[in-house]
């Protein structure tokens, strides 16, 4: 078979390929630069640099190595007669999970607010409130939005999701693309786990921060480039926002000098809400090489013109 192309950066990439080689030694990779990259049907990448695929003529079907292929898509040199695949692995809803409840419980049980308190050492049993009196909206019911708004859901949370289609969820309000402000009216808590496409970039703004409760509370999961900072900074500015929690940004590392650090109300963690299993993201792209050789259906395709 024709050698496989890396195409970089990304540490994942590197450990992917690791394991890929010892799993399949008979494979061949390279990189864009070698003369061999030229015959390469399949490419595996993260995040291409600009132009990279232009130099790749034989590509018939691009790998991401991560849940999202925004980065592949949205790259210009990408050529259209290459199908596009993701990684699903189903342990990647645990930890993403895992993630928005302490997101959630950190909102609903005020504990911004506690911890607010302890630094000034002030003593202040703070009023609760039951679960079913927090509403909680899951953008994004996919793969793994709709892990989380159905757990939520059984917590007892007032949840409501919201995706293109519609997507009956147990237990779950559900509104679909065009009854966004229906979705967002009123909201305590505002979770997103959407892909990043031309329809949902710049999503989280001054326009759907004003739909929501004021004092409401911001998790974003899906990508840097759904939010507004500015909006965002104004929003917990005027108190529209009481606090963000934000995992993902436009540029990543966030740089140092970025304000999201330092701003009162802001929690930054560094892209870490779930990452799928080494081992799953191996076997995933193998079984697709073998399919594509075989001229069998790839699994987990993304549909290049939805953009997830
Ligand atoms: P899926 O592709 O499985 O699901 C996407 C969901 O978004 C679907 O429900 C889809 O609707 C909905 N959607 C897409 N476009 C729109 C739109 N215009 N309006 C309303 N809803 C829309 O994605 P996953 O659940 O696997 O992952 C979601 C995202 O999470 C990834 O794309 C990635 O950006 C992010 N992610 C973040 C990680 C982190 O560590 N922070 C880790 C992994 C992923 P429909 O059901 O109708 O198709």
């Amino acid at each position: 078979m024709s050698p496989i192309v890396l195409v970089g950066p990304g540490k994942d990439l590197v450990e992917a390929h690791r394991l890929l080689q010892q799993m399949r030694p008979a494979l061949r990779f390279c990189y864009p630069d070698d003369s061999l990259a030229q015959a390469a049907e399949v490419a595996i990448c993260w995040a291409p640099p600009s132009g990279s695929f232009a130099r790749l003529p034989q590509l018939k079907l691009i790998h991401s190595v991560g849940a999202g292929a925004d980065p592949i898509i949205r790259e210009p040199s990408r050529p259209a007669s290459a199908a596009v695949c993701r990684i699903v692995d189903p342990g990647h809803c645990q930890g993403m999970l895992e993630y928005v409840l302490w997101g959630v419980l950190h909102y609903h049980r005020r504990f911004d607010q506690i911890l607010a308190n302890q630094s000034q050492q002030r003593w202040e049993r703070l009023t609760q409130h039951g679960a079913q009196q927090t509403r909680v909206g899951v953008m994004g019911l996919g793969q793994l939005g709709k892990a989380a708004a159905e757990q939520l859901a059984r917590l007892g949370f007032a949840t409501r999701g919201w995706a293109r289609s519609a997507q009956p969820l147990p237990g779950v309000a559900t509104f679909t693309e065009a009854q966004l402000p229906d979705f967002l009216d009123g909201l305590d808590i505002l979770v997103c786990l959407l892909p990043l496409t031309e329809r949902t970039q710049g999503i989280l703004g001054a326009e759907t921060f004003a739909h929501l409760t004021p004092g409401a509370a911001l998790i974003n999961c899906g990508r840097g480039g759904h939010l507004r900072v500015d909006d965002l900074l104004g929003a917990l500015a005027s108190g529209q926002l009481r606090g963000a929690l934000l995992d993902v940004f436009e540029q990543e590392p966030l740089s140092r000098e970025h304000p999201l650090w330092s701003t009162p109300g802001v929690t930054v963690t560094p892209h870490i809400a779930s990452s799928a299993s080494l081992s799953v993201i191996a076997e995933q792209i193998l079984t697709n090489i073998d399919r594509q050789q075989a001229g069998l259906p790839l699994f987990n395709r993304v549909d290049t013109a939805l953009g997830y």
